[in-house]
């Protein structure tokens, strides 16, 4: 295990050359606010947990020090904003440094908030404290629930004043991924006509990815990659539709090209069950609402096949997108088995649940703490617990469809006591609400850190009980159901 001043990073992205962005050297703050380091990505990267604590952080993660080897290089890339093309896009206010090679996984260090770019437009290159919580907490609350993710190494403040909607402090993390390449890195290549270049990132990117196809023609090369990242999507939003979370900025700049969850803005976990919930609050027509998300997903994986055509016969690129759907659907219902506590597969069982998510939309009842409700169940009258999220009103629909689940749970093997066991290790108990976001950060720009902490804490383990903590399982109060997150972060 390394301490600090001997991590190294090579630079193989930076290594393609200029069509892929322009080296810059990170903005500094003067006065940076060590805030928290991950000691469970530290050991990811082969970096000793304990140095956790180490106070060199402060300068290593707002770039004031940089690690051995480290290029700051801010990449080019463009992309769909809300179904429009923006040529414009780029690195605006972060920076790879370099990555780190741990038992054959490379992991890319990004160093986001760190001052102006050539793509930076008329942005200042900044990062606030309160959206940059925001995002170390969200990796941490998808990996802690099994959905891909980046996630991130550290986080360190400032007393920079940053002006949004009103004067807020400057802050930075270190976002770690396998790889930050998005599907806008293609259609900037693919748009700008500089088809040689987009061949070099098809072939760099598999070379990363999908070592079995070195030397292959770019044909074969671009449609398995689309092939893989189709599936890796499929998968992710599965993932985000079984947990409640919507992302809230689906453009496809925003789309990691290996299928994580991928760039933490105004997102947000459903409280009740609402299909239509949009937690951005620029996003008026609710295109990216929770329910669209698979469509969105779908549509964004057109626009990376659209630039894929540069090398891939129409045919095949709507072959490669046809893969989408059966794998979407198979995966949800996968997912939603198992936080019922079903390991038999029967036909039945996408009625049972759409029939369950009926009756919590119309009774505006907590996802999460129904499922965490339904994970202690045992074939109880009257089904108390459940009854107490359910208003009265629901309580008959609750009840019938309860028979219809009693019913199916009589062709499963195991007992009640083994199922409730494996659905509190799939219904978490803990998750990353946005009044609990917004409680950390208040706290945060007061200096207090321990509630981000605390919650940082619960988040990697959301299914284990922490008694002690039972308050941050609660549901919100009524003012802190749909919260305005700001897209201006
Ligand atoms: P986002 O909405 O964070 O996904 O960012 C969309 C685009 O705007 C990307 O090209 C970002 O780099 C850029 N951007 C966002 N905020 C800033 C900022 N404060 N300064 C410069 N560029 C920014
Ligand atoms: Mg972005
Ligand atoms: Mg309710």
């Amino acid at each position: 295990m390394k301490k600090l001043d001997q991590v190294s990073l090579s630079h193989h992205f930076a290594d393609l050359g200029d069509a892929f962005g322009t080296p810059v050297p990170p903005s500094p703050f003067e006065r940076p606010d060590f805030i928290h380091a991950n000691p469970a990505v530290m050991q990811q990267l082969g970096i000793d947990p304990a140095e956790a604590a180490n106070p060199a952080w402060a300068e290593y993660g707002c770039g004031k020090r940089l690690f051995h080897g480290s290029r700051p290089f801010a990449m080019k890339y463009t992309g769909h904003q809300f179904g429009v093309y923006n040529p414009d896009l780029g690195d605006g206010r972060a920076l790879l440094l370099g990555e780190l090679e741990r038992d054959g996984t490379r992991w890319e260090l990004h160093l986001k908030g760190a001052g102006k770019t050539p793509y930076s437009r008329f942005g200042d290159g900044r990062a606030v404290l309160r959206s940059t919580i925001r995002e170390y907490l969200g990796g941490e609350a998808l990996y802690g629930l099994g959905i891909p993710t980046t996630r991130a190494l550290c986080i360190v403040g400032s007393d920079e004043p940053v002006v949004r909607e009103k004067i807020e402090t400057g802050a930075m993390l270190i976002r770690v991924a396998e790889t930050h390449i998005r599907f806008g890195h293609f259609e900037y290549l693919f748009y700008t006509k500089q088809l040689e270049a987009l061949h070099r990132l098809v072939e760099f990117t598999c070379a990363r990815f999908l070592p079995e196809l070195e030397g292959q023609p770019a044909a074969e090369q671009a449609e398995a990659l689309l092939r893989f990242t189709t599936r890796r999507s499929a998968s992710l939003v599965a993932g985000w539709q079984a947990a409640g979370f919507a992302h809230g900025v689906l453009n496809t700049d925003n789309m990691s090209i290996i299928g994580d969850t991928f760039d933490y803005g105004p997102y947000g976990f459903l409280d009740d069950y609402e299909p239509n919930f949009i937690c951005n609050h620029s996003d008026h027509t609710g295109r990216y609402a929770f329910e669209q998300q698979p469509g969105v997903v779908l549509w964004n994986l057109n626009a990376l096949a659209h630039a894929f055509s540069a090398f891939v016969g129409a045919d095949t690129l709507r072959d490669c997108l046809e893969e989408f759907q059966p794998l979407l659907i198979d995966e949800y219902a996968a997912r939603m088995r198992t936080k019922l506590g079903l390991q038999q597969v029967e036909d039945g069982d996408q009625h049972l649940c759409a029939e369950l998510l009926q009756l919590l939309e119309q009774a505006q009842a907590d996802y999460t703490l129904f499922f965490r409700a339904l994970a202690h169940y045992r074939g109880e009258r009257p089904p108390a617990s459940l009854q107490e999220i359910v208003p009265v009103a629901q309580h008959a629909a609750l009840e019938q469809w309860l028979n219809h689940y009693d019913q199916r749970l009589t062709h499963e093997q195991s007992d009640s006591r083994t199922r409730n066991r494996t659905m509190l290790a799939a219904n978490p108990k803990y998750i990353l609400r946005n009044y609990l976001a917004q409680k950390v950060i208040e706290a945060a720009e007061a200096h207090d850190f321990r509630p981000l902490q605390t919650l940082f804490g619960l988040l990697q383990a959301p299914f284990d009980e922490h008694p002690e903590h039972e308050s941050w399982a609660a549901a919100p109060p009524p003012s802190g159901k749909h919260m305005p997150i700001s897209c201006s972060s």
